[in-house]
């Protein structure tokens, strides 16, 4: 039977996808890729670009899939379906070496086990209302931008901008730790250290965050993806760390480039019981509740053997073994970033970060083009990260140690000239 047509708008889509800019950043760099490699098929290219890791898992998570998987095949230890928020093995680990032992109060129940940082700092938005004001960083990781364009929080695309989002510009002057906005966000989107320009930000200016959260009834979201990186020791490693941060902050951490878990998938979520958010009438609501909702209504937990790879990482063999890990890349950062300089580039990151924010002095993509065409390497325009990042490039140290100094050498006969 037809209805009339006025009753019936067949597959009527969600319009805010429209606004989104047509091309993604990774698929323009593999697009000029391509046309590259097909003009010049016998050129290698050394890819320090797309931040992939490439070294194989640690040992220790090798073992313990091997007996998970091994548990699997027999039916006396078999399991299906685990909770939704992950087995309790893994978040009884999570609370007690990322967070309790860091003086930081989380508990197990506050942790919830995903398969990756992206989904969750996607996913999260969708638990507030969609008239809020989000701030979001410049530059930034993509999906925190993309996420609130989905959902409706922001206007259209204009001037390099969407309309409606209060933009915390990370620039040389502030040294790429965006100063406090000068007006009111419900919804502040931040990340140490930081992607793409490896900056990282002290405890004091943490706690200036964690103030302006509970001093504007605003939430933190706090992409903590590239902690490992760490290695300073003034430095905070969860915003936990920070006096109040509780109340008003979520945080996020992943698997992937702590124990080169990108192509295992498993990530974590903090939500604090009391950290707090408000209905319109004004009335306080536990995040944690409308989270866990969320997590169990649309999520049916990571598998059974990627958990127990995962719990590996807090014994203490995993413990150096994921430490030795990040030290390898950050190697090749610490070398880049030497190189960079030599050449006489300022850049910043490359310490207790996998990334390099190198100033090319000339526009982003021109920068790209040069780099690949003469020296056959890739790198990540900046201004694909934002307005602010035009004139930058991220340089990643994703690759193996050779790679990167073969890539140097290049990049030092390129840019000499
Ligand atoms: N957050 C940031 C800032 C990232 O750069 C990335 C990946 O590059 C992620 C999250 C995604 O992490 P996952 O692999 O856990 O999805």
């Amino acid at each position: 039977m037809k209805f009339g047509a006025a009753s019936f708008k067949r597959g009527k889509i969600n319009e805010h996808y429209l606004k989104l800019e047509a091309s993604y950043l990774f698929s323009d760099i593999a697009k000029r890729v391509a046309a590259f490699q097909k003009a010049h098929p016998g050129k290698e290219l050394i890819k320090l670009g797309i931040g992939d890791v490439t070294r194989p898992l640690p040992e220790v998570c090798i073992q313990a899939f091997h007996r998970a998987v091994d548990e699997m095949a027999q039916a006396a230890t078999f399991r299906g379906y685990g909770p939704e928020q992950g087995y309790e093995f893994l978040r009884e680990k999570i609370a007690r070496h990322d967070f309790q032992a860091r003086g930081a109060q989380i508990g197990a129940d506050e942790i919830f086990v995903s398969d990756g940082a992206k989904c969750d700092n996607g996913n999260i938005q969708e638990i507030f209302a969609t008239d809020i004001t989000v701030a979001i960083p410049d530059p930034v990781y993509p999906v925190y931008l993309d996420t609130n364009v989905m959902a409706g929080r922001t206007g259209a695309f204009v001037n390099g901008r969407y309309q409606g989002v209060v933009y915390l510009d990370a620039t040389r002057a502030n040294g790429f730790v965006p100063a406090l906005p000068g007006t009111r966000a419900d919804l502040v989107y931040l990340c140490f250290p930081n992607n793409p320009t490896g900056a990282t930000i002290g405890r004091a200016q943490l706690k200036q965050w964690v103030d302006y959260a509970r001093e504007n009834r605003a939430i933190l979201l706090y992409d903590a993806a590239y902690e490992v990186f760490i290695r300073d020791p003034s430095l905070p490693h969860t915003i936990y760390e920070i006096e109040g941060a509780r109340e008003v902050a979520i945080e996020f951490r992943s698997f992937s480039k702590m124990a080169g878990f990108t192509g295992t998938r498993c990530a974590y979520s903090v939500v604090p019981k009391a950290c707090t958010a408000y209905t319109a009438a004004g009335e306080p609501q536990p995040v944690h509740a409308l989270w866990h909702r969320r997590h169990t209504t649309k999520f049916n937990g990571v598998s059974y053997p990627v958990q127990r790879a995962a719990e590996a990482v807090y014994s203490p063999e995993g413990g150096d073994q994921c430490r030795a890990l990040a030290d390898y890349y950050l190697r090749n950062a610490a070398l880049i970033r030497r190189e960079v300089t030599d050449l006489g580039y300022e850049c910043i990151g490359g310490e207790n970060s996998p990334y390099i924010w190198v100033d090319t002095r000339m526009d982003s993509w021109k920068f790209f083009d040069r780099l690949l065409e003469q020296a056959h390497v890739v790198c990540t325009p900046g201004v694909g990260f934002g307005r602010c990042g035009a004139g930058y490039v991220r340089i990643s140290a994703f690759n193996d140690h050779e790679k990167v100094q073969q890539a140097l050498e290049r990049m030092r006969r390129t840019l000499k000239r």
